[in-house]
C-alpha cells in the first residue's frame, strides 16, 4: 500500500520563524451555525498568549475545493496555518487529501498509526477489528510529522515544505483538539517564534451597576488606555468588563504592568468594581460574606432558583449559603416564607412589600444573617400597564431596615432573570464593602 510520493519536499534544517498565522476551521456545521467555532477561539487565545498574531480566522465547509482555496490563500498570506476538523473516518472528512494536494504529497497507509488505533479500539472494550472506515484516519501525507492523539482516533498532522511554510491539522472534537495543541503542536510553534517575541496578555477588571457611558468620566486620562496598554469596554448582562491588553511589553515585565494598570482602573472606578478575571459576582459576594462571618438565605419567585444556582455553582459555598425557597405561586410565598395573604391581595406579588416580606421570611425561617427576596415579571407574557414585563423588585434584609431596589430590567426572559440575580448580589456586595454588615 506504500506509494512513492509525487514530490518529496524536505522541511528546512532550521525551522522558519512564525510571527503571524491563519486559523481555518472546517465543517459544514460551522457554516450552518449549528456548532459555535470554539476551536478557533481557543487557538486564537493560546496563540495570543504566546505572542503569535492571528492574521485571519476563516471557517469553511466540508468541500475539498473550498478547503484547497482557503488554506492555499492562508498559506500564501501567512506561511503558517492551523486547521481543525475533517480528520474523521467518514466521506465528509476531506482535510487531509485536500491539504496534501496543496503540498503535492501522496497519502500512504501508516502501519504504526493503525496499530495505535487498533489498541485504542480494544482499550475501549470494543470487540474485533476497528471498522474499515477508520483506515481513512491513518492515511497520512508523505513526509509529515504525526501529532500523536492520546485522546481519540484521528492523528493530527504537521506538514511543512522546503521553504518552511506549514499547515498543522488538528481534529475537530474540542477535547481532542485542545490535547493535541498542548502536547504536540504548541511546542512546535514555540520553536518557531522569532527572537524577542512579546506575548499578548490581558487583565480584566469587572464592574457592575454603572453605565458604560459613565465609565470614561471616572477613568479620566486612563479612559483610552494606560501607557502602552489598550483599554476595551465590554458591556454584557453582568455589567461592563474593562480589559487592558498589552501587545508590546516584554514577557518579563508584562505581568507587573498589567497589575499596575488594573490597580489604576480599580481606584478610578471605585465601588462598581467587583472582581478581576472571570470571577462571578456570586463568588465575590461569598468571599466578602465569609470574611464577615455572614450567612445567606434566598426566596426566589421570577428567578426560580437561579440565584441559588449561581451561589452554589461556586465550590465551597456551603459555609455561607444556607438555602432558600422557590416561591413561584402566591400560595408558596405564604406557606414557605410567610408573606401575608392580605399583602398579596393589596399590593400584588410584584411589589416592594412582597420582596421585603420574602427576604425577611427567608432570613428568619433559615436563621441566616441576610435574606434575599426577588419577585418580578420575567415575561414574555404576564405584563400589565402598572406592572410591565421586566419589572423586578429585589430586597436584602439583614434584620434592620431592608435595602430594596425596584426597576425595569431590559432584555428577554433569560436576561431579566439574570439581571435580577445580579442586582440582588450587588446589593449584598455593596452593603458588605461599605462595612454595613448585618
Ligand atoms: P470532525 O473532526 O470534523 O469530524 O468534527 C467532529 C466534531 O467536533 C463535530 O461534530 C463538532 O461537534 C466538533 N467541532 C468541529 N469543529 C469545531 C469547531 N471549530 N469548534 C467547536 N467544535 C467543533
Ligand atoms: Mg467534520
Amino acid at each position: 500500500m506504500h506509494v512513492a510520493p509525487l514530490v518529496c519536499l524536505q522541511p528546512p534544517s532550521t525551522p522558519a520563524r512564525v510571527a503571524s498565522l491563519d486559523i481555518v476551521t472546517i465543517g459544514d456545521e460551522l457554516l450552518l451555525g449549528l456548532t459555535i467555532d470554539t476551536n478557533g477561539a481557543f487557538l486564537a487565545r493560546e496563540l495570543a498568549h504566546m505572542g503569535v498574531a492571528v492574521g485571519r480566522r476563516t471557517s469553511v465547509g466540508d468541500s475539498a475545493n473550498d478547503i484547497v482555496q482557503v488554506v492555499g490563500d492562508a498559506l500564501d498570506r501567512s506561511g503558517a496555518v492551523i486547521t481543525t476538523g475533517g480528520l474523521g473516518p467518514t466521506a465528509d472528512d476531506l482535510t487531509k487529501p485536500a491539504i496534501a494536494g496543496i503540498f503535492g504529497r501522496e497519502l500512504y497507509f501508516d502501519e504504526a498509526q493503525w496499530e495505535r488505533l487498533r489498541e485504542l479500539w480494544r482499550s475501549r472494550g470494543r470487540k474485533g477489528e476497528p471498522p474499515e472506515a477508520n483506515k481513512q484516519q491513518v492515511m497520512l501525507p508523505r513526509g509529515c510529522t504525526v501529532l500523536v492523539n492520546r485522546h481519540g482516533s484521528a492523528p493530527g498532522i504537521f506538514l511543512e515544505d522546503d521553504r518552511g511554510r506549514w499547515v498543522a491539522m488538528l481534529p475537530g472534537v474540542p477535547r481532542e483538539m485542545r490535547g493535541l495543541w498542548a502536547e504536540e503542536l504548541a511546542p512546535l510553534v514555540r520553536q518557531r517564534l522569532p527572537a524577542g517575541t512579546t506575548p499578548i496578555r490581558s487583565i480584566t477588571v469587572r464592574t457592575t451597576g454603572i453605565a458604560e457611558s459613565a465609565l470614561p468620566e471616572r477613568l479620566g486620562d486612563a479612559a483610552r488606555g494606560i501607557g502602552s496598554l489598550s483599554l476595551a469596554y465590554l458591556p454584557g448582562q453582568e455589567g461592563v468588563d474593562l480589559r487592558l491588553t498589552s501587545h508590546t511589553i516584554p514577557a518579563s515585565d508584562v505581568d507587573a504592568a498589567l497589575r499596575a494598570g488594573a490597580d489604576v482602573l480599580r481606584i478610578r472606578v471605585g465601588t462598581p468594581v467587583y472582581a478581576e478575571g472571570s470571577m462571578d459576582l456570586a463568588e465575590a459576594v461569598l468571599v466578602l460574606c465569609r470574611k464577615a462571618g455572614i450567612t445567606l438565605a434566598v426566596a426566589e419567585s421570577c428567578t426560580g432558583g437561579l440565584l441559588g444556582a449561581r451561589i452554589t455553582a461556586v465550590p465551597g459555598s456551603s459555609d455561607v449559603f444556607l438555602g432558600g425557597a422557590i416561591t413561584y405561586a402566591n400560595d408558596a410565598k405564604v406557606a414557605m416564607v410567610g408573606v401575608p395573604t392580605e399583602m398579596l391581595a393589596r399590593v400584588g406579588a410584584v411589589s416592594r412589600e412582597v420582596a421585603e416580606a420574602m427576604a425577611r421570611g427567608a432570613r428568619e425561617r433559615l436563621g441566616a444573617s441576610i435574606g434575599i427576596g426577588i419577585t418580578g415579571v420575567a415575561g414574555p407574557g404576564g405584563g400589565s400597564p402598572e406592572k410591565p414585563v421586566g419589572l423586578v423588585w429585589v430586597s436584602v434584609d439583614a434584620g434592620g431596615e431592608p435595602v430594596s431596589i425596584g426597576g425595569q430590567m431590559i432584555g428577554d426572559r433569560q436576561e431579566i432573570r439574570f439581571r435580577a440575580t445580579q442586582t440582588a448580589l450587588d446589593i449584598v456586595r455593596r452593603r458588605l464593602e461599605s462595612g454595613a454588615g448585618t
